[in-house]
This record gives C-alpha cells, structure tokens and sequence, in this order.
C-alpha cells in the first residue's frame, strides 16, 4: 500500500469516527480545595475539612479566557462532552498530517 492510500483509509476512519460525535464542550475543568485564612475553621483541623471541592471550568473566548464554577453533578454531566472535544482537535490534527502525506504523495504538495 502506498503512504496516499494508507492516508486515505485513515481519513476515511477520522471522518467515522468524526460523525459519531454528537457534541463538543471546548475548555477544561479545574477541581480544586481549599483551606481558608480563619484559623478556627474545619479547615485547619485534624483532619482537616477542606472547602469544596469547586469545578471551575475554563475556556477560551476569543484572546480571553472565560472561567465558570460548575456544580459537581453538572461536571460529571459536561466530562464526556469535553473529552469528546479533545478527542475532536485530536483527529483534526490527525486529518491535517494524512491531507499533507496524500498530498505529498500525489504530487500535489512539495515534499
Ligand atoms: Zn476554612
């Protein structure tokens, strides 16, 4: 098999896989917990009961980046929806190299 037709088989495999994504949640989510500054607080006993956890989720809108807390229920929800956004950029990258080695291998690009 040449590199063109073992990158197209692939693209062919992107695009399944692509079309089987439902939605996509851009961003990533930050769970974090704290201990405040009162000295007298669960905090900062033994063991200490931290505040949170708090989901705070991040993403970019255009130059600025946009962080909103989320509920624990409502992360658990979004998780798979950001996976699947991950996993999207991942096979666009993936798309992006099987175009050029095509591409390339047709003549249609420098090599
Ligand atoms: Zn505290």
């Amino acid at each position: 098999m040449t590199d063109s037709e073992s990158a197209r088989i692939r693209i062919a495999e992107i695009r399944e896989e692509l079309s089987s994504i439902p939605m996509a949640l851009p961003g990533s989510v930050t769970i974090r917990t704290y201990a405040c500054g009162k000295a007298y607080c669960a905090c900062h006993k033994d063991p200490p009961k931290l505040h949170g956890p708090y989901y705070s989720w991040t993403r970019k809108v255009g130059k600025k980046t946009v962080t909103k807390l989320l509920g624990a229920e409502q992360y658990e929800k979004l998780k798979p929806l950001l996976e699947n956004h991950r996993r999207m950029r991942e096979l666009l990258t993936e798309m992006a190299e099987a175009t050029i080695a095509v591409l390339r291998d047709e003549g249609e690009l420098p090599a």
